[in-house]
C-alpha cells in the first residue's frame, strides 16, 4: 500500500536570514518533535477542529515537505527515530527492528538493550537501557560535536526507544516512562541520581491524576470522520467487555496498572509536562555559551491508541484533537520562554499506520491476516524432510527469515539450497508479493523502489537473509486492532 510515513514540517524561523553567509543566526534552541504512527492524512483529516496554535501553526508559519517516503523497510519504532535522527538508514546505522537478532549467535536483541547499564529511578529491568546498538551517530550528537559539547541535548519520550535513540550517544540525559511506578526513569549511561526536579516531578504523581476518566472532546455522535462509537475493530482495555466512549480510567488503571497511561492520549500530555519541566529547569534555549541546545520529544500514546483502537476510531480522532492542544501549549511555552522566532521545531512520524485488514475487508476491499507462526512451522517441517533439521528456520521476526547458523554449520549443510527452498515455498503462499534472499538482489525480479527499500533496511549482522514483503493491506497479525503498515513505497 502507498505509505506516506512522514509529515516532516517545519521550520518556523529567520525567513532569509537562515541561509546568509554572514551573521548566521542560531536558533537558541531545537525542539524535535516525533509523533508516533502518525499518518500523513491525519493533518488534513481532522483539520476542521484543530485549532490555530498546534497543527495549523506549524503548516502555516512554517512548511511542509510533502511526498516524503521512508526509504526502508520495515517500519518500525525504533528504525523510525534512528533514521529520523541520524539520515542513515537500518543497513548503515544497525537498528534494523525493536528487537533484532545477532546474526552470528542467534542472540535476541531489544533496540536500546544495555545489559551494562543500570536503571536510575527504578530497579527495574526497564532502565538497562542505552543508545550502544545505534551504530552511527545523531544529528544531536553532531550538534555536541560541533558545540565543543557546550550544546544541551535531551531526548524525551514514554517508550524508552523513543527518547534515547534520538538524544544520541553524547546526550546529557534521555527521559522514559516506567509502568510500573508511573515515574520518569532514566539509566546509568546517562547519571548516577535522577536531577532533584524531576524527582520533584514524579512526587506529583500526575500518571494516577490523569488515570481519572476519557470522555470526548465534543459530543461523540460529532466524530463524523470515524467509525461509530462500538466496539469493532478493537482490542479491548483489560477488564472491559466492549471498547465505548467514556471510559473510566480509574477503573481501567485498576485492572491495568498505571502504565496504561500510554494507551490514552494522557500519556501524550503527560510527556508534554515533563517536556516543559525540563526546558524550564534544565534552562534549554538559554545556554551561557550561546549554543544551541536541543530537545528531542516522542509522543508515543498516539501509537498505542492505534494499535488498540485503530485507525478509524473515535480514541484516534479524540487523540489527535487533544494532541493537537498539548502540542499547541508547547509552542505557546516556547514563545514565552525561548522567544518567537528563537527556537526552531521540527514535527515528523516515525512511521504511519495501516487500516485494519478485517475493516478493509468488511468494506469489500483486498486485505488479509499473514499466519507467521504458522508459516514458520511448515517451513520448518518442509526443511526438516529434506535437510533433517526441525531447527533451520530460527524466525521469521520483522518480515525476514532468520536462519540458524549454528543449526547449518553443525550438520555441513548448504545455505544457498535452504535459502531457494525458502523462496519457493514463500512465494507460494497467500498474501506474499515478493521474497528475495538478500545474495541475490540483483536478479530478483522486484519493482527498483522496492529493492532498494530492501537494502536499506538489511544490516547484515542484525537481518534475516531472506525479506518478504506482503501484498497490500495484509500483515503479520491476528485480525483485531492493527499493525504498522506494510511499506510498499511509491508503487
Ligand atoms: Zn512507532
Amino acid at each position: 500500500m502507498r505509505h506516506k510515513l512522514t509529515i516532516s514540517i517545519i521550520g518556523l524561523l529567520f525567513g532569509t536570514a537562515l541561509f546568509a553567509q554572514q551573521n548566521l543566526q542560531k536558533p537558541k534552541l531545537v525542539v524535535g518533535i516525533v509523533v508516533d504512527q502518525m499518518r500523513w492524512d491525519y493533518l488534513y483529516r481532522f483539520q476542521d477542529r484543530y485549532g490555530n496554535d498546534g497543527f495549523v501553526r506549524l503548516l502555516n508559519d512554517g512548511f511542509s515537505n510533502e511526498n516524503t517516503y521512508t526509504n526502508y523497510i520495515p517500519t518500525y519504532t525504533a528504525i523510525g527515530h534512528s533514521t529520523i535522527y541520524t539520515g542513515s538508514v537500518p543497513a548503515i546505522h544497525g537498528i534494523t527492528g525493536n528487537d533484532f537478532i545477532i546474526q552470528a549467535t542467534g542472540q535476541e536483541m531489544y533496540c536500546t538493550q544495555d545489559d551494562a547499564v543500570n536503571g536510575v529511578g527504578t530497579t527495574s529491568k526497564a532502565g538497562k537501557m542505552s543508545p550502544k546498538n545505534l551504530l552511527t551517530s545523531t544529528v544531536t550528537d553532531q550538534l555536541k560535536l560541533a558545540t565543543n559539547f557546550r550544546s544541551k541535548v535531551y531526548g524525551v519520550s514514554l517508550k524508552d526507544r523513543g527518547g534515547i535513540l534520538p538524544a544520541g550517544h553524547f546526550a546529557n540525559a534521555a527521559f522514559w516512562f516506567d509502568g510500573e511506578s508511573g515515574n520518569w526513569i532514566s539509566s546509568t549511561f546517562y547519571m548516577n541520581e535522577l536531577p532533584k526536579w524531576l524527582v520533584t516531578f514524579n512526587q506529583a504523581k500526575l500518571t494516577e491524576k490523569y488515570l481519572n476518566k476519557w470522555e470526548t472532546l465534543y459530543p461523540v455522535n460529532t466524530y463524523v470522520q470515524s467509525e461509530p462509537n462500538t466496539g469493532d475493530y478493537k482490542v479491548n482495555y483489560k477488564g472491559l467487555k466492549t471498547s465505548t466512549f467514556p471510559y473510566n480510567l480509574k477503573k481501567i488503571a485498576k485492572d491495568n496498572g498505571l502504565g496504561v497511561i500510554r494507551s490514552t492520549p494522557f500519556g501524550n500530555t503527560l510527556t508534554k509536562d515533563l517536556a516543559i519541566a525540563l526546558i524550564e529547569n534544565e534552562d534549554l534555549g538559554n545556554n551561557p555559551t550561546k549554543a544551541t541546545d536541543f530537545l528531542a520529544v516522542s509522543f508515543s500514546s498516539t501509537d498505542y491508541i492505534g494499535h488498540q483502537f485503530g485507525t478509524n476510531s473515535i480514541e484516534i480522532e479524540d487523540t489527535y484533537l487533544r494532541l493537537d492542544k498539548d502540542i499547541a501549549e508547547l509552542l505557546a511555552y516556547l514563545d514565552a520562554k525561548v522567544g518567537k522566532n528563537e527556537y526552531l521545531v521540527f514535527l515528523t512520524a516515525d512511521h504511519g499506520g495501516a487500516h485494519n485488514p478485517k475493516y478493509f475487508q468488511d468494506k469489500k476491499g483486498n486485505a488479509g491476516y499473514f499466519q507467521t507462526n504458522e508459516i514458520k512451522n511448515q517451513l520448518n517441517t518442509i526443511l526438516n524432510e529434506k535437510f533433517g533439521s526441525k531447527n533451520i528456520v530460527r524466525s521469521l521476526a520483522n518480515y525476514q527469515v532468520h536462519l540458524n547458523y549454528q543449526e547449518i554449520e553443525n550438520l555441513e549443510l548448504d545455505t544457498e539450497d535452504i535459502e531457494k527452498l525458502i523462496k519457493t515455498f514463500l512465494l507460494k503462499q497467500d498474501g506474499i508479493a515478493f521474497v528475495a534472499s538478500m545474495h541475490d538482489m540483483d536478479d530478483a525480479v522486484i519493482p527498483a523502489a522496492i529493492k532498494e527499500r530492501m537494502v536499506n533496511g538489511y544490516n547484515h549482522k542484525r537481518s534475516g537473509v531472506i525479506t518478504y514483503i506482503l501484498e497490500p493491506q495484509w500483515y503479520g497479525g491476528k485480525p483485531n486492532g492493527r499493525n504498522h503498515t506494510r511499506n510498499l513505497g511509491p508503487v
